[in-house]
């Protein structure tokens, strides 16, 4: 190989590695080391898809901190980071590997739940609930969640999905926070009524 090939090839192979390096960059959110919305983009258009093609379950979990301004507010911004992070690793460890959880922004998650119908989901979003109030946080006080659910139907797009989750999850603060809300596609929306908390 002469010299001048054996350069170019250098070159194209770190310039490969520089290339995924920013595109690992564009996705990952710097704070908690998740997925950003960024890089949940492609996977879930493609997952959304994919489950609607062979019919299979699918579910959004959407959780959003309880007064979390709170925590920064009296506390500092520094405390409301670890808490993110805290939380973010919280997410991790509970949900199945399988699953992605993304920092959808702010004080936000979202967790993909393949192959998983509404109820199962729920179920999980109670159990990161749980989680939340037992753990000790780096802010030395209760942290707690809300959340919003919601199922996969024909003709939805992750955009839909997301909104719904987002409904829900703003009916969950509305009936108090620190609790599970439900928006099943296929149903009509569950109100505070049936708001399921963990106990
Ligand atoms: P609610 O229960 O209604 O959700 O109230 P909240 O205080 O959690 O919601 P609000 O939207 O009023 O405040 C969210 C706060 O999250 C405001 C913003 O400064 C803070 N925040 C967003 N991103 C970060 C971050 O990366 N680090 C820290 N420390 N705070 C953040
Ligand atoms: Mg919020
Ligand atoms: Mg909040």
């Amino acid at each position: 190989m002469n010299r001048y090939l054996a350069t170019s090839l250098w070159w194209m192979r770190k310039l490969r590695a520089i290339n995924r390096q920013l595109k690992d960059m564009a996705q990952t959110d710097p704070l908690t080391g998740l997925l950003n919305r960024n890089g949940l983009h492609e996977s879930f258009a493609s997952d959304v898809a994919r489950a609607l093609r062979h019919g299979r379950p699918m579910s959004v979990i959407l959780l959003d901190i309880d007064h979390f301004k709170r925590i920064n507010d009296e506390l500092g911004h520094l405390v409301g980071d670890k808490v993110l992070v805290e939380l973010g690793a919280l997410v991790k460890r509970t949900i199945r590997g399988v699953d992605t959880v993304c920092r959808w922004g702010g004080e936000e998650f979202v967790v993909i739940c393949h192959e998983t119908p509404l109820l199962q989901a729920q179920a999980l979003a109670e159990r990161l609930l749980q989680a939340a109030r037992a753990q000790t946080f780096a802010a030395s006080r209760p942290v707690t969640l809300s959340a919003g659910v919601t199922d996969l139907v024909l003709g939805d797009t992750p955009d839909m999905l997301v909104q719904r989750a987002d409904e829900a999850m703003y009916q969950a603060k509305h009936a108090g926070r620190d609790r599970v809300c439900v928006q099943a596609a296929s149903g009509p929306a569950s109100g505070p009524s049936s708001v399921s908390q963990a106990s």
